[in-house]
């Protein structure tokens, strides 16, 4: 039987999934991840699709990507015994600003795209570390790269550019915009369950350890919350968020850190993390009762409620919000305080459905409506993957500019 193998390679993680490709949409047949790559204490993991536990190895040492990358096709080839794969998607960060579209993956290109490795370099090299395992591992299988960059890539110009001088522009140094394969699944999900919705104007909070919103237009990206780099807009798990630049310069000229020590500062340290001084985990910051704690939640969602009025502005109004990522799926606490006062933009929430989960948690007679979709970002890159095994990849669309 054919397979799609879904590759999603983190610092020192490795999610996968795999999926039946002998059927258009094609549906999860298990998924699982490799966690603390490059220590002793590696554990793996492997579950059914309905999630019921396949297989759980470790804690064990995992040497890297490539070491990784083995272990998991043992086990699948081991439960699946017969499975070839024939198309391997990876989840790429960077695409720089030309790749608006998965791409096939040459070793030329993905040699290229080490280019944009300074651009994202705590989740670029790790992404390439997986596709070259993959390339070396299944040479016959078409590898597709899904950037978190590309659903961003026509942002207007205003919203693509710093105010620098242009030359940086022109070397790559631009809003980018990430989360792109979760809002493209948002997207699509609207436009099969709320085609009104999808072609209104509609703002997408997901909110996990990473955390970012964005702007859709007639389901296309018109803005995001992220820059450069994946630490601007809201604060994150252990990411700062917005931050003026000079306190930048300020750490470096009088606190003489290094490049690499503000680096650890802001992706490591900062975020709910370093406000609450206790953890980056929603659940814990909620079940805590310190100051410290109810700062740093009351910090995320102010400037989520910051960020939805700034991006309604960017649509000229708003039909929907959408929540998704792990704290916008589960965190009624969260949800209800961004939605909180709210009526002057036509949203009210419906406290009893948000504290249902329910799946629109909108009051009736609210103008906005208020939605909760878990997002599958796997689903996208095993679609691209699809779409390239049956020879009718997504068309690549230039931006106007
Ligand atoms: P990642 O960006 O790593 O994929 P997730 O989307 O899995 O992150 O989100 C992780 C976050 O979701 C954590 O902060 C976690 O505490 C939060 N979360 C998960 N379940 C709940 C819950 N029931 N209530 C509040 N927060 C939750």
């Amino acid at each position: 039987m054919s397979r799609i193998l879904t590759l999603n390679a983190g610092s020192s993680s490795l999610k996968f999934g795999l999926f039946d490709a002998s059927v258009p949409e094609p549906p999860l047949v298990a998924s699982g991840h490799v966690d603390s790559i490059g220590s002793p204490n590696a554990g793996i993991t492997v579950k059914a699709a309905d999630g019921a536990p396949l297989a759980a190895e470790g804690p064990g040492p995992v040497k890297d990507h490539a070491d990784a990358l083995d272990r998991v096709l043992s086990l699948v080839a081991r439960l699946f015994p017969g499975a070839a794969v024939d198309a391997v998607g990876h989840r790429v960060v960077h695409g720089g600003p030309d790749h608006d579209a998965p791409v096939a993956l040459t070793p030329a290109i993905a040699e290229d795209l080490d280019r944009f490795s300074p651009f994202a370099p705590l989740h670029q090299p790790h992404n390439l570390a997986g596709v070259r395992a993959a390339m070396a591992r299944f040479p016959g299988a078409v590898q597709v790269a899904c950037f978190d960059t590309a659903f961003h890539r026509r942002h207007p110009w205003e919203n693509d550019t710093f105010a620098l001088p242009r030359a940086y522009y022109d070397k790559g140094v631009r809003r980018y915009g990430f989360h792109g394969l979760s809002y493209e699944f948002i997207a699509g999900h609207l436009r099969e369950a709320a085609p009104l919705l999808h072609s209104g104007r509609v703002v997408v909070a997901h909110l996990g350890n990473g955390a970012s919103m964005c702007a859709l237009l007639d389901g296309r990206s018109v803005g995001s919350t992220m820059g450069f780099s994946a630490l601007d807009g809201l604060p994150m798990g252990t990411r700062c968020g917005q931050l003026d630049p000079g306190v930048l310069l300020y750490l470096m000229d009088q606190e003489g850190m290094s490049a690499a020590e503000i680096t650890d500062l802001l992706y490591r340290k900062s975020g709910l993390l370093g406000l609450s001084g206790l953890s980056n985990d929603m659940r814990r910051l909620e079940a805590a009762d310190t100051p410290e704690a109810r700062q740093a939640i009351s910090y995320f969602t102010f400037r989520i409620r910051r960020e939805l009025g700034a991006l309604a502005a960017v649509l000229g109004g708003l039909d929907a919000v959408v929540f998704t990522g792990g704290i916008g799926e589960n965190s009624r606490l969260v949800r209800a305080r961004v939605c909180d006062g709210m009526h002057w933009i036509g949203l009210d929430l419906d406290p009893d459905a948000n504290a249902a989960n329910a799946p629109e948690i909108s009051a009736k007679l609210s103008r906005v409506r208020v939605l909760v979709v878990p997002t599958d970002e796997e689903r996208v890159i095993a679609r691209a993957a699809a779409r390239h095994l049956e020879g009718r990849p997504y068309p690549t669309q230039r931006s106007l500019r």
